[in-house]
C-alpha cells in the first residue's frame, strides 16, 4: 500500500526543470472548507464593467483632474448632474457619437468650473478612461469569473457603455465568458429598470436567481426594486468575500478544467491526507485542496493541492460496476518507455484507503483544447496543432514492444474481433431499450472484420482533449485516459481520432466539426489526416476505413449507453451523462452510415470471377450445431469479408453452399419433380384442404438431410443459431432452384409467408416469443399467416390499414376485417401476425402496431378462401377473416406499440427478393419445358424447334431470364454487403421487373406446348398465374415503379 516509486527518466522531471509545470497560488486555509452542494440558489452573477472588473473610472478622473489642473470633482459632477439628458448619459445610450460627446461634455464641464474661457480638454480624460491601464480586467475578478462559470453558473456584464472614434464599443473583456448587454446598443441606461429586465431574460433566470454587483449605489437599487441580490462594489475584494458567501462556494483557487468535488463523488479527506504524508515525506505538510475535474465521463479525476505538490488522483466511481469497466489499475501502468503519457506516481493503490481504486500523478499544467474547432486560433496554429497529434499518435503506435516490456500488455491479433464481442457484451449489460440500428451493428460488424490486423500499443479513447498542449505551442506534453489502453489494431485509433469530423458541433458531451468548414479553419479533412497518418507510419492507405469508422461509432454508443445507466443509478461521474442517452442511437445512427459505406465500397469492387469469401460464422460457433440447427454440414473456415463478388452460377458458390446446392438439385430430382403430380391432384380432391402426407416425410427427409431453414441469412442470424448461415446471393441460386417446383419451398421450411414471420420472430421476438412461436415454426410443426390487408381500403398503402388494437387490463383487444391471408386455412397455421392501429392519433407511421395472434383465440373467423384464376391455393389458402373482440395479452406485441412499419421494413428485408428468386425459377422451368416439347414436336413437316418464330421465343426467354437473373444477384449481393436499405433501389427495380418476365417467358412455353400447356398436366399455368398474381400480392407493381423512379431522381 502506498510504496513510493520513483519513475525514471520521466517527462514530468524534464518539464519541471524547463519550466513547464505551473504551480497554483497558495490559498488560505479557509477554502479548504468549502462545501458546495452543487445546487445554488442563484444561477448568474452579472457584473458591471468599470470599477467592478475593470479600475473605477471616478479614480481616473481624479487623477486625471490633478494632472491637468483642473477643479477636483469637476468630471464626477459633470457624469452625474444635468439628468436624463446630460451629455454622459446620452452618449451611454449611443445618442451621440464620440466627437458630439467630447464638445458637448468639454462645454459641460467649463460650465462646472465656473471659467467660460478655461478650455477642459475632456478628450485627453476619454484616452485615459480608454487606455491599456484601464482596459485590464482585475486578476481577481479573472479568477472568480472562471471558478463561478466552473460551477455551472452563468455570467453577465452590464454595463453603461460608450462607442469609441472607431465606433466599436469599449469593451476589453473576454467576450466568450459573458452575456454582454451594453446600455450604447441597447439605447437604455442603468438605472432603468428596462436594461435589467433585458438582461435577465438574455440569461434565462429569474430576478431572484441572479446577483448584481456594481459601485454605484443607484444602479444597486434599481436592481434591488426588481428583486435581484445585490453586492457594493467599494473594495473588490470585500466585495468578492460578500458575493462567495452568498454563493456558497469559493471564489479563488480556480484550476483550469476542475470544480469543485461534486457531492455524488466525494473522498474522506481524513484517510487521504494520512496517506499522502505517509508517501510524500513528513515535510509535506498543510491543507489538503481538492477539485474535481470537470470533463471525463469515465472514472472520476481530482486535483490536489498538498503543501507545495500539486498531483492528480484517478479513481474508479463508486458502485457497482461491470466487471471489465473503468479499468483504472490499466492506466497506472510505470512509465516504460511510452512517448508521452501521464505517468503514475505511486503504485496503483487498492479501495481500503479512499473506498474505491485509484493512483496518484504529478499535475501536468499546459492546455487542454475541449473544442476541437480550436476557436481563439489561426487556420495555421490549428493545423500545426492536428499535425501534432497525429505525430504523437504514430509515436505510441510505434512502440517497441519488446523493447518497452509490453508484449503481455495485451492479446496479440484480431483485436477489433475482441473489441466487438466486448462492447456488444457491455451494451447488452446495460441495455435500457431497444436500438434498431445496434441491432443492425451487432449483425453487421461481426461479418465485415478488417484481415491482417497488425498489433501495437493502442490508446484506445485517444481524442484531442485527452491531450494537453504545451501553453506557447503545438506540442503535446502529456496523453490522458490510457483507461482502454491496450495491444491492438492501431488503425482503430485514427479511426476514433476522426469521429469528431462527423459529429454536430452542437452535441453536449462530445462536440464535432460536422458543421464547420474545416478547411477554412486549417484544420485537415478526416482523410487528409488519415493519410497523413498513413505518410508518417510509412504505410499504405487502408481501403476499409468506412468499416473502422463505423466499429468507431459503435463503440463510442455502447460506452455511452453504459453512462445513460449509470446516470440512471446515479453513478456517473458527470452532470452531462444523462443527456448521453440520447446520443447513443445518433452515434449508432453515424456508425450505421459508414456500414452502409463500406458495403458499397465493397460492392463497387467486386469482381465476377472469384466467389464471395466470407464467414460463415466468425466467432460464435466453434463446430458443433445448436439444437436447432438442421444442417449438417460443418462451416467454412472464418475468412474476412474484404471483397465481395458477384456469383454468376452455382459452380461460383464457395465450397459449403455449392455443397447444399447440389443436394438441393439432387432433392428436387429424385423426391419433388416426381411427386408433382400426385401432390397436384391432391389439391384438385375433395381432401384438398389437409396436407398431403407425402408433404411431411419430404419434410422429414429435407430436414434429416440438412436442407432445412435455408432462407434465413446470415445478416439477421450471424450466430447461425437457426438457419444455415447463407448469403442471400448463396440462398438466391438454391432458392431458384426450388421455384423450379411449386412444392419445393414448403418442403424444405422456406415458403411464405413463414419465412417473413421468422425472420421477423428471430430479429425483433422476445425470447419467450421466440420459445412458443419461433421454435415450432423452424421444426416446421406448425404454420403461419400475415394479416395486413383489408377489403375496405387500399392496402397498398399500409397507413390505411384500419383494424383497431386496444389496450385493456394487461391485454390488447383486436378488431378487423382482413383478406388475402394467404396460409390462414391450413390446418397446421396457428399463428396470425396481426397488423391493426394502436394509436389512430400518432404520427402516420407511428400508428400500426404488430401483435402474435394464435389462430384458436376466441373471436377469430375465417370465412372463406379466395380463389386466384379459379386456383384456390390449397391447402394454405388465402382467407378473409373477422376479428371480434380477439383478446391478446400484452406481452403478444412485437417490439412495441408503433413500432409496426419499423417491422414491416425488417420483414420485407431478405424475404422482399425471395418471390423474385422463385420466379427466376418459374421461368426456367418454364423454358426448360419449352424447349424439351420444341424438339419432340413436328408441325408442318419440321420440328417445332425450327420455327422461326420459336427460335426467337426461345432466344428472348434466355436472354430476358439472365437479365432478371443478373439484377435479383446484384440487389441479393448489395444487400449482403451495404444492407437492406442501401439496396432498395436494386429491390424495387428487381420486384418491378421478375414479374413481368416471368409471365412473358411462361407465356411464351405456354404458347410453345398448345392447349396442353393451359391445363394442370403441366406447371405452366399455374407457373402463370402465381407470377400474375405476384404483380399485387408482393405489392403492386406501381408502387416499386413509384419507389424506382422516386430514387432515381434522387441519386
Ligand atoms: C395471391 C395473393 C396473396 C396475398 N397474400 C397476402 C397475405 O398473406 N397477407 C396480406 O396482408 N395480404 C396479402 N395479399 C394482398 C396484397 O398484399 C394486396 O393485394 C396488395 O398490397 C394491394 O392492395 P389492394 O389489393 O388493397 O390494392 P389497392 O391498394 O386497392 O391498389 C389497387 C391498384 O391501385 C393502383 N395503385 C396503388 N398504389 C399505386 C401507386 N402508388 N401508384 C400507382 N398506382 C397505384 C395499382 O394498380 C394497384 O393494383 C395477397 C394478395 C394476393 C393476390
Amino acid at each position: 500500500m502506498g510504496l513510493r516509486r520513483f519513475i525514471q527518466a520521466s517527462y514530468f522531471q524534464c518539464a519541471r526543470t524547463s519550466g513547464i509545470l505551473k504551480h497554483v497560488r497558495y490559498k488560505p486555509p479557509s477554502l479548504v472548507q468549502w462545501r458546495y452542494s452543487g445546487s445554488s440558489l442563484y444561477k448568474a452573477v452579472i457584473f458591471d464593467m468599470g470599477g467592478v472588473l475593470l479600475p473605477s473610472p471616478y479614480r481616473v478622473a481624479v487623477e486625471w483632474e490633478v494632472r491637468n489642473c483642473i477643479p477636483p470633482g469637476t468630471i464626477k459632477q459633470a457624469l452625474i448632474s444635468g439628468g436624463e439628458n446630460r451629455p454622459w448619459m446620452r452618449y451611454m445610450r449611443g445618442e451621440l457619437t464620440s466627437a458630439e460627446f467630447l464638445q458637448e461634455f468639454g462645454h459641460q464641464c467649463s460650465e462646472i468650473v465656473s471659467q467660460a474661457n478655461l478650455s477642459v480638454p475632456v478628450d485627453s480624460f476619454l484616452s485615459d478612461l480608454t487606455s491599456s491601464q484601464m482596459s485590464k480586467q482585475l486578476p481577481i475578478m479573472t479568477e472568480a469569473l472562471e471558478c463561478i462559470r466552473a460551477e455551472g453558473l452563468k455570467t453577465a456584464v452590464l454595463s453603461n457603455n460608450f462607442y469609441l472614434h472607431s465606433g466599436v464599443s469599449f469593451l476589453p473583456l473576454d467576450r466568450s465568458q459573458f452575456d454582454v448587454i451594453e446600455s450604447c446598443r441597447e439605447g437604455i441606461c442603468k438605472p432603468d429598470p428596462r436594461i435589467y429586465t433585458l438582461c435577465l431574460e438574455r440569461l434565462g433566470v429569474q430576478p431572484k436567481e441572479s446577483i448584481f454587483l456594481d459601485d454605484i449605489g443607484q444602479n444597486l437599487k434599481a436592481a434591488a426594486q426588481l428583486g435581484i441580490k445585490t453586492v457594493k462594489v467599494d473594495d473588490p475584494e470585500a466585495a468578492l468575500k460578500e458575493l462567495e458567501s452568498c454563493l456558497g462556494f469559493p471564489l479563488q483557487g480556480f484550476v483550469p478544467h476542475t470544480r469543485l468535488v461534486r457531492p455524488t463523488m466525494e473522498i474522506p479527506k481524513d484517510p487521504l491526507q494520512k496517506y499522502l504524508e505517509e508517501v510524500l515525506g513528513g515535510w509535506t505538510t498543510g491543507p489538503l485542496i481538492l477539485r474535481q475535474f470537470s470533463h471525463g465521463q469515465s472514472n472520476p479525476t481530482y486535483y490536489i493541492k498538498f503543501g507545495d505538490r500539486h498531483l492528480v488522483l484517478r479513481k474508479k466511481p463508486p458502485g457497482n460496476l461491470l466487471p471489465t469497466a473503468h479499468a483504472v489499475e490499466r492506466e497506472a501502468i510505470p512509465n516504460s518507455g511510452w512517448p508521452v503519457t501521464e505517468i503514475p506516481l505511486f503504485q496503483f493503490c487498492h479501495s481500503s484507503i479512499i473506498g474505491t481504486p485509484f493512483y496518484l500523478m504529478e499535475y501536468c499544467s499546459g492546455h487542454i483544447y475541449k473544442d476541437v474547432s480550436l476557436p481563439g486560433l489561426d487556420p495555421g496554429q490549428r493545423r500545426a496543432i492536428y499535425m501534432a497529434m497525429n505525430k504523437v499518435l504514430c509515436k505510441i503506435h510505434r512502440v517497441d514492444l519488446k523493447a518497452a516490456g509490453l508484449e503481455d500488455y495485451g492479446k496479440h491479433g484480431n483485436y477489433v474481433q475482441r473489441q466487438v464481442q466486448t462492447w456488444t457484451k457491455q451494451y447488452r449489460a446495460t441495455e435500457t431499450h431497444t436500438i434498431p440500428t445496434m441491432e443492425r451493428l451487432i449483425e453487421w460488424l461481426p461479418l465485415h472484420l478488417p484481415g491482417n490486423q497488425k498489433t501495437t500499443v493502442v490508446h484506445g479513447d485517444f481524442r484531442l482533449d485527452n491531450l494537453i498542449f504545451h501553453p506557447e505551442g503545438p506540442e503535446v506534453l502529456a496523453v490522458l485516459d490510457w483507461e482502454l489502453s491496450t495491444l491492438g489494431d492501431p488503425i482503430s485509433d485514427v479511426a476514433y481520432n476522426c469521429m469528431a469530423h462527423y459529429m454536430p458541433s452542437d452535441l453536449d458531451i462530445l462536440k464535432g466539426l460536422k458543421d464547420c468548414d474545416v478547411t477554412e479553419l486549417g484544420i485537415p479533412t478526416a482523410e487528409e489526416y488519415f493519410q497523413m497518418y498513413c505518410e508518417h507510419m510509412g504505410i499504405p492507405p487502408i481501403e476499409n476505413w468506412n468499416f473502422y469508422m463505423a466499429f468507431s461509432f459503435f463503440r463510442v454508443a455502447a460506452i455511452l449507453q453504459g453512462v445513460y445507466k449509470r446516470s440512471l443509478t446515479g453513478q456517473a461521474s458527470s452532470a452531462a451523462a444523462e443527456s448521453s442517452g440520447k446520443q447513443v442511437e445518433l452515434m449508432a445512427n453515424l456508425a450505421w452510415d459508414f456500414a452502409t459505406k463500406e458495403g458499397f465500397r465493397v460492392f463497387k469492387e467486386c469482381s465476377a470471377a472469384k466467389p464471395l469469401a466470407r464467414p460463415y460464422s466468425t466467432w460464435t460457433r466453434n463446430g458443433a450445431f445448436s439444437r436447432r440447427n438442421y444442417v449438417t454440414m460443418a462451416p467454412s473456415s472464418p475468412a474476412h469479408i474484404s471483397k465481395a463478388h458477384l456469383i454468376l452460377s452455382p459452380d461460383g458458390l464457395p465450397g459449403r453452399a455449392q455443397d447444399l446446392y447440389h443436394k438441393l438439385r439432387r432433392f428436387m430430382e429424385i423426391h419433388i419433380y416426381p411427386a408433382e403430380q400426385v401432390l397436384r391432384v391432391h389439391q384438385v380432391s375433395q381432401s384438398r384442404w389437409t396436407p398431403h402426407p407425402l408433404i411431411e416425410e419430404l419434410k422429414d427427409k429435407a430436414k434429416s438431410e440438412g436442407l432445412w431453414n435455408l432462407f434465413l441469412p446470415v445478416e439477421s442470424d450471424p450466430e447461425v443459431k437457426y438457419g444455415a448461415g447463407l448469403t442471400n446471393q448463396e440462398f438466391s441460386h438454391l432458392c431458384e432452384l426450388m421455384g423450379t417446383s411449386l412444392f419445393a419451398p414448403e418442403i424444405f421450411n422456406c415458403s411464405p409467408p413463414d419465412t417473413g414471420n421468422m425472420e421477423v420472430l428471430v430479429r425483433y421476438g422476445t425470447e419467450e416469443q421466440k420459445e412458443r412461436w419461433l421454435q415450432p415454426l423452424l421444426d416446421g410443426k406448425i404454420r403461419s399467416c400475415f394479416a395486413m390487408t383489408e377489403p375496405q381500403v387500399a392496402s397498398s398503402d399500409a397507413t390505411n390499414i384500419e383494424s383497431s388494437v386496444v389496450e385493456e387490463k394487461g391485454f390488447y383487444i383486436l378488431n378487423g376485417h382482413k383478406w388475402w391471408i394467404s396460409g390462414a386455412l391450413d390446418p397446421r397455421c396457428q399463428l396470425c401476425v396481426f397488423m391493426g392501429k394502436t394509436d389512430p392519433e400518432a404520427q402516420r407511421h407511428k400508428q400500426q402496431s404488430m401483435l402474435l395472434v394464435p389462430m384458436d383465440t376466441p373471436g377469430i373467423t375465417v370465412t372463406r378462401p379466395l380463389s386466384v384464376f379459379g386456383e384456390e391455393d390449397p391447402p394454405a389458402g388465402h382467407g378473409e377473416i373477422f376479428f371480434e373482440n380477439v383478446r391478446v395479452p400484452k406481452e403478444n406485441i412485437l417490439l412495441g406499440p408503433g413500432r409496426g412499419f419499423e417491422i414491416a421494413q425488417g420483414r420485407l428485408g431478405p424475404g422482399r427478393i425471395h418471390h423474385c428468386m422463385r420466379l427466376v425459377g418459374y421461368s426456367e422451368r418454364a423454358l426448360a419445358l419449352m424447349k424439351e416439347r420444341v424438339t419432340s414436336r413436328v408441325a408442318f413437316g419440321k420440328p417445332l424447334a425450327e420455327q422461326g418464330t420459336i427460335l426467337e421465343d426461345i432466344a428472348k426467354s434466355r436472354a430476358e431470364i439472365e437479365q432478371a437473373r443478373l439484377l435479383v444477384l446484384k440487389a441479393a449481393l448489395l444487400m449482403d454487403t451495404a444492407g437492406n436499405k442501401a439496396a432498395a433501389l436494386e429491390i424495387a427495380m428487381i420486384k418491378m421487373v421478375a414479374p413481368l418476365m416471368a409471365l412473358r417467358v411462361i407465356d411464351r412455353a405456354i404458347q410453345a406446348f398448345g392447349a396442353a400447356g393451359l391445363s394442370n398436366d403441366y406447371p405452366l399455368a399455374q407457373f402463370f398465374a402465381w407470377a400474375r398474381a405476384l404483380r399485387l400480392a408482393d405489392g403492386p407493381d406501381e408502387v416499386h415503379r413509384t419507389a424506382v423512379a422516386k430514387l432515381e431522381l434522387k441519386r
